[in-house]
C-alpha cells in the first residue's frame, strides 16, 4: 500500500507547477491538505491535493490540469503529515514545482491577480477587495472546494456557480512576465537557471526554462524573489511562447509550452528530451500509425510551424474544420505555418492546436490522479 501511495503522490507531482503558461488555478497547500471533511481521515493528508486537482480537471473537462501551489515553509516539517509526504513536498520545493514561503501573506491572491487565475480556497477575502477587487466582483474567480458526491465540488464565493473562471492577467503581470528574472541566491529554484546550482547544476533534477519562471512578487514596486526576499535582476526579455494542447478522442489530454528557439517533438514516444509522449492515450491502430516522433513544432518570430517527421504523414484541419474535403495532407518532411484555428491531425481524433482554440468537445471523465489511490484514502462521505 505504501508503494501505491507513492504512485499517487508521483501522479500529483505532475499536476503542480509554477509555470504561468500552464497553471490553471492557485491554492494554498497548507489549507487544502487540512480539508478533513473531504474524506474524514487524519488531520492533514497530501492526497487531498489530488482530490481537489481532480475536481478542477472535471470542471474544466480537461485532463492533466496543473495548479500553482503556495506552500508555507512550516509545512515542510508539519508533524501531521507522514515523513513520506514531507519528503515529497520538500522535493517539489527543491524543484521549484511549488512556491515555499516563510510568510505567504497575500501571495496566493497576488499570483492569481498577476496571472488572471482562479483561486481555490475556503478563506474569505473581503478585507482585500480594495487591492484585489475581482475577489468580490468577478463571479467564479474564487471557489471553495467542499465535499460532494464523487469527491470535492466547487462553490463560487460570488455568483454561486461551480466552474472556475479565469480573468485577464493584470497589467503589472503582463509587464513582469515580459522579462526574465535572476535571483542572486545560489541555486534559487524559482529564479535560478544558467548555472545557479553551482557545482551541482548538472545534477539538478529539473532545468527551469526562463520562459517558465513564476511571476516575481512586488515589494514597494520592486520585483522581488518571493522565496528569498531578494531584489531580482532583470535578465532580458523573456522568450516568446505559445501554449499548445493535445486533444485525443475529443478530450484535451494535456497542454505544453512551445518556446521560441526550442522545437518540440510530438509522437507515440519521441526520443527527444522534453518530447510529448502520446502513447498512453492511443488505441492499437493509432499506435501503429503514429511514429515515435511524428510532428515537430517550432515557434519562430511569433509563428507556429509544424513539420511532419513521420513515416505515414499527417493532416491539417484548416480553422478546425472537421469536414473531410477541407483536410489538407501534410506529407512526411513537409512544413506548414499554423494559421489561426488550424489543427494538426496525426491520426483521426488525435489533434494538436493552440490551447485557447482547442476546447474539449466531448463529455469525458478525465483520468484521475487518484486512480491508484488505496481505497482507504478514498473513503468519501456519501451525502
Ligand atoms: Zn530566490
Amino acid at each position: 500500500m505504501r508503494f501505491e501511495i507513492s504512485k499517487v503522490l508521483d501522479a500529483i507531482e505532475g499536476r503542480v507547477c509554477t509555470d504561468p503558461s500552464l497553471a490553471r488555478a492557485v491554492l494554498d497547500l497548507a489549507e487544502v491538505i487540512r480539508y478533513q471533511d473531504l474524506d474524514g481521515g487524519r488531520p492533514a493528508n497530501l492526497l487531498r491535493l489530488g482530490m481537489v486537482i481532480d475536481a478542477l480537471a472535471r470542471d474544466l473537462t480537461e485532463d492533466n490540469v496543473p495548479v500553482y501551489a503556495i506552500v508555507h515553509r512550516a509545512l515542510l516539517s508539519d508533524a501531521d503529515l507522514t515523513s513520506n509526504e514531507r519528503m515529497v513536498v520538500r522535493r517539489w520545493a527543491d524543484d521549484g514545482l511549488v512556491e515555499v514561503l516563510d510568510n505567504p501573506g497575500d501571495r496566493m491572491l497576488e499570483v492569481a491577480d498577476l496571472l488572471g487565475l482562479p483561486v481555490l480556497s475556503r478563506a474569505r477575502f473581503d478585507g482585500l477587495r480594495g487591492r484585489f477587487p475581482w475577489t468580490v466582483e468577478q463571479p467564479g474567480r474564487v471557489l471553495a472546494p467542499v465535499p460532494g458526491a464523487g469527491g470535492p465540488v466547487f462553490i463560487a464565493h460570488v455568483g454561486g456557480g461551480n466552474v472556475p473562471v479565469a480573468g485577464a492577467p493584470s497589467a503589472t503581470g503582463v509587464k513582469l512576465l515580459a522579462r526574465q528574472w535572476r535571483c542572486p541566491e545560489q541555486g534559487c529554484a524559482l529564479f535560478g537557471g544558467g548555472g545557479g546550482g553551482g557545482a551541482f547544476a548538472d545534477l539538478a533534477r529539473v532545468e527551469r526554462a526562463p520562459a517558465g519562471q513564476p511571476p516575481p512578487t512586488l515589494r514597494g514596486g520592486v520585483p522581488t524573489c518571493p522565496r528569498h526576499g531578494t531584489r531580482l535582476g532583470d535578465a532580458g526579455p523573456r522568450p516568446r511562447t505559445e501554449v499548445l494542447a493535445v486533444r485525443i478522442g475529443g478530450l484535451v489530454r494535456r497542454r505544453f509550452v512551445l518556446t521560441e528557439g526550442q522545437p518540440v517533438l510530438v509522437g507515440r514516444a519521441p526520443e527527444q528530451q522534453g518530447g510529448i509522449v502520446l502513447g498512453q492515450w492511443l488505441n492499437d491502430e493509432a499506435r501503429r500509425w503514429i511514429s515515435r516522433g511524428h510532428v515537430r513544432f517550432e515557434c519562430r518570430v511569433g509563428e507556429v510551424i509544424v513539420t511532419d517527421v513521420s513515416t505515414n504523414g499527417s493532416g491539417i484541419r484548416p480553422g478546425g474544420s472537421m469536414a473531410e474535403p477541407d483536410r489538407i495532407a501534410l506529407k512526411p518532411q513537409q512544413s506548414r505555418v499554423l494559421a489561426p484555428g488550424d489543427l494538426v491531425e496525426l491520426y483521426p481524433g488525435v489533434q494538436i492546436g493552440r490551447a485557447d482554440e482547442l476546447p474539449s468537445g466531448a463529455a469525458f471523465t478525465p483520468n484521475s490522479v487518484m486512480a491508484e489511490a488505496p481505497t482507504m484514502a478514498m473513503r468519501l462521505p456519501r451525502p
